[in-house]
């Protein structure tokens, strides 16, 4: 089997910085033909010469090879690429039309029935719908588990464990989990592990290297970063890359030509988007978590954040997405703030250069570690406008929260 990524993936140099790296990735001349980003090359049928020639290119290795467009072409194949080169130690990837249907593709490929997953609790939504819904049906059962259990997750584990899903920081309420502790429990039990790193990107969390099989990503967020486009990508780590693929393959999953090339397109510069992000990001936290009318600040950065020492320890960055919990109030309280602001999208999804603010409520889904806060939640997606500027809406936004609280 030649269907190893590794072997004749586009060589970014590990040693490069961030930036350079998502500027070289995937652009194998093969592919561009020489154009800078790697073009749309849109297929279903692909011609054959003759019929040997279409035997010769029948079954499963079709990798980097045209064959039917649900296979890919060079478009597909680039940005997978490239998404696989800055994952040091990284297989190969699979991309998928979206971030949930890559969470389902890379669960279904490592769970059978009779199988249990332990989950964290902080998972975004959709992915404990799976779990509740599509696995149990499948016979595949789910036990969810505190975000800042570390090493005790072993306590967890009996002879149906297969393998532990972690999300970190996680969704909503940003508790970092211990993501090498869990890897080296998970490693000593033979189990599998998944991470959803769509808020640290392997710029900012390199999972393959922290010892995780397959990492997830919804593309969908900072890789696309222009809020246009849904996306998602697995990548495996070496020896599990070959069950994804043909899971993903039985599934039907492919991703299409034009939605990969604008994400290819936004991957050029996602290093340059994380730093303003971050920076952006850290300075309204900050801001934040100085007022009156704050009680906590939910950003891996800050010492306020559950694991922040973790974060501390393993992450090269922060990126552009926390919440904060109101001092007091109540929903309608809330909504005045967010009702207030300009600048402030209402809308789900975030990682596009636009800011965003909506309500958050994890008590209503948490089972495993319900935490109480003082006051209600709203989760920001800090975008690229100017910081002074989100600062001044904010601002007004919690005079109309202590308005309405009063
Ligand atoms: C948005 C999101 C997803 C799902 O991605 P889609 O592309 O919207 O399907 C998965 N995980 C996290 C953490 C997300 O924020």
């Amino acid at each position: 089997m030649t269907d190893n990524a590794d072997t004749d993936r586009t060589h970014t140099d590990d040693t490069l910085g961030d930036a350079t790296r998502v500027v070289q990735a995937g652009r194998r001349r093969e592919w561009t033909g020489g154009i800078v980003n790697p073009p749309v090359w849109r297929a279903s049928t692909i011609l054959y010469d003759s019929i040997a020639d279409l035997r010769a290119n029948a079954g499963r290795d079709t990798h980097h090879r045209l064959y039917y467009g649900r296979r890919g072409t060079p478009t597909q194949w680039s940005l997978a690429d490239a998404l696989t080169s800055l994952e040091p130690g990284a297989e190969a990837t699979f991309l998928y039309p979206s971030g949930v249907a890559a969470i389902a593709a890379a669960l279904l490929s490592v769970l059978s029935p009779g199988d249990e997953l332990l989950l964290v609790d902080s998972a975004y939504d959709p992915t404990r719908g799976q779990a509740m819904q599509l696995l149990r049906r499948f016979g595949i059962t789910t036990r969810f588990y505190d975000p800042l259990i570390g090493a005790g997750i072993a306590d967890l584990i009996g002879p149906a464990t297969r393998a532990i899903f972690m999300e970190s920081p996680g969704s909503l309420t940003f508790e970092v989990q211990d993501v090498p502790a869990i890897v080296a429990v998970a490693r000593a039990h033979g189990l599998v592990t998944l991470l959803d790193n769509t808020w640290a990107t392997p710029l900012f969390f390199p999972a393959i290297e922290r010892g995780v099989d397959l990492t997830i990503l919804a593309a969908t967020k900072y890789v696309v970063g222009h809020s246009d486009v849904m996306l998602g990508s697995v990548t495996a780590a070496p020896g599990h890359f070959a069950r994804l693929r043909d899971m993903s393959f039985q599934l039907g999953q492919v991703a299409s030509p034009d939605d990969s090339w604008l994400a290819s397109r936004g991957l050029r510069t996602m290093a340059v988007r994380l730093a303003q992000h971050q920076r952006s990001a850290l300075t309204i936290a900050r801001w934040l978590q100085d007022r009156p009318e704050v009680a906590t600040v939910l950003h891996p950065a800050l010492p306020s954040c559950p694991g922040h020492d973790v974060w501390a320890r393993d992450f090269k960055g922060s990126s552009g997405l926390f919440s904060f919990v109101l001092q007091g109030g109540d929903e309608a309280a809330r909504a005045a703030l967010i009702d207030r602001l300009d600048l402030f999208g209402i809308g789900y999804s975030w990682g596009g250069f636009e800011s965003l603010a909506i309500p958050a409520d994890p008590a209503r889904i948490r089972t495993a570690a319900p935490r109480d806060y003082a006051g209600p939640m709203v989760r920001l997606q800090i975008g690229l406008e100017d910081p002074a500027d989100l600062i001044a809406d904010l601002d007004r936004g919690l005079a109309a929260f202590a308005d309405a609280r009063a």
